[in-house]
């Protein structure tokens, strides 16, 4: 006779995971590999088991954040997935960082759409003496008339760099792992793995929030997914934005992600599982992967940005508004609440 697990059993499988979880001990890597393998009929229950984790940690919040493409194009890096990168040939704006009334007016529409955090956004290795004049410039002001919350994502930083964003009022700075160390060589060659959690600790050791997640679809395995998170969770980051690849024609990734909806929505149960604790990003390829499933992704993550991505568009921020209510889920106002 075929050994089939009942409706019930499977719910409490992940259940179970939940309770752990919930209890304060952390699910083991061969668990979190699971949930990426669990099959499409478990999907549900996943969610389910994940959504009390949320619900614990964030209630029915959601958080938004709005992206602002600061310096566009001209990197000097070759971040395979990028359409910045100095090997893509899509079709992307090319500008230095753009002017004062520029982003001041991206502030004020980041505060209308009813964000609160403003990623102010810049294509680079790292910034520049130009670069980081302006951010220190620009982020009192933009603070002192929306109240918005600042992340900066520049690149690479040094030790002294951080300090000096971390004196200007930046609260929280963006560098993300992306995928495994393992698979980095795969996807950039300009720099490492190791260079990056170098910036990350940087961050954290000037006394800034650490926003750091991920890009799913780029070639990797199950266990590059697991690793990534896993590590996100030891570096203590407080914000995971977690990425779908839109492989973008004319960078070396295009047409490259095979991923279903459910894929999506696993990785997101998984991160959550893993970073019960930390807010939980759907990012960048949410709208062409999840599709229609979207509304569920929040049942385990508890924030997006509203509006469009650095080079590509979103969806209007009006059917976000909607899913949100129609979710019975409500827009936060305060970074962590
Ligand atoms: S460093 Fe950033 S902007 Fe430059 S290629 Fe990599 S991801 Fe793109």
């Amino acid at each position: 006779m075929l050994n089939v697990e009942t409706n019930a059993e499977i719910g409490n499988r992940y259940d179970q995971w939940a309770e752990q979880v919930l209890a304060g001990e952390p699910i083991s890597r061969e668990n979190a590999l699971e949930i990426l393998r669990s099959p499409d009929e478990d999907v549900l229950a996943l969610l389910a088991a994940g959504f009390r984790i949320r619900r614990k940690h964030f209630g029915k919040t959601v958080q938004l954040y709005f992206l602002m493409s600061a310096k566009s194009g001209l990197c000097p890096e070759d971040c395979h997935y990028c359409s910045q990168s100095k090997i893509s040939t899509a079709p992307v704006p090319k500008h230095n960082i753009l002017k004062r009334d520029d982003l001041m007016d991206a502030a004020r529409m980041a505060s209308e759409r009813g964000a609160k955090t403003y990623c102010l956004v810049i294509s680079a290795r790292g910034p520049n003496e130009r670069e980081m004049a302006a951010v220190e410039t620009i982020v009192p002001e933009i603070k002192q008339k929306y109240g918005l919350d600042i992340c900066a994502c520049l690149g690479l930083l040094s030790r002294e760099q951080a300090d000096r964003l971390k004196a200007c009022g930046v609260d929280r700075v963006n560098h993300n792992l992306n995928t495994s160390e393992d698979h980095y060589a795969e996807i950039c060659t300009t720099h490492t793995y190791a260079d990056r959690v170098q910036t990350l600790r940087h961050v954290r050791d000037a006394g800034m929030e650490m926003c750091s997640g991920g890009i799913i679809g780029m070639g990797e395995k199950h266990e590059d997914v697991v690793s990534m998170a896993f590590d996100l969770q030891e570096l203590g980051v407080q914000s995971i934005p977690l990425n779908f690849l839109n492989a973008i024609e004319g960078t070396p990734m295009q047409g490259n992600a095979d991923l279903s909806p459910q894929d999506c929505l696993r990785a997101l149960a998984m991160f959550r599982f893993v970073n019960p604790t930390r807010e939980l990003r759907i990012s960048g390829g949410r709208e062409i992967h999840l599709r229609s499933l979207q509304p569920l992704g929040l049942y385990v993550a508890n924030s997006l940005f509203v509006g469009d991505y650095l080079t590509t568009k979103g969806q209007a921020p009006q059917a976000d508004y909607d899913m949100i209510a129609d979710l019975g889920f409500d827009i936060t106002t305060k970074m962590g609440e």
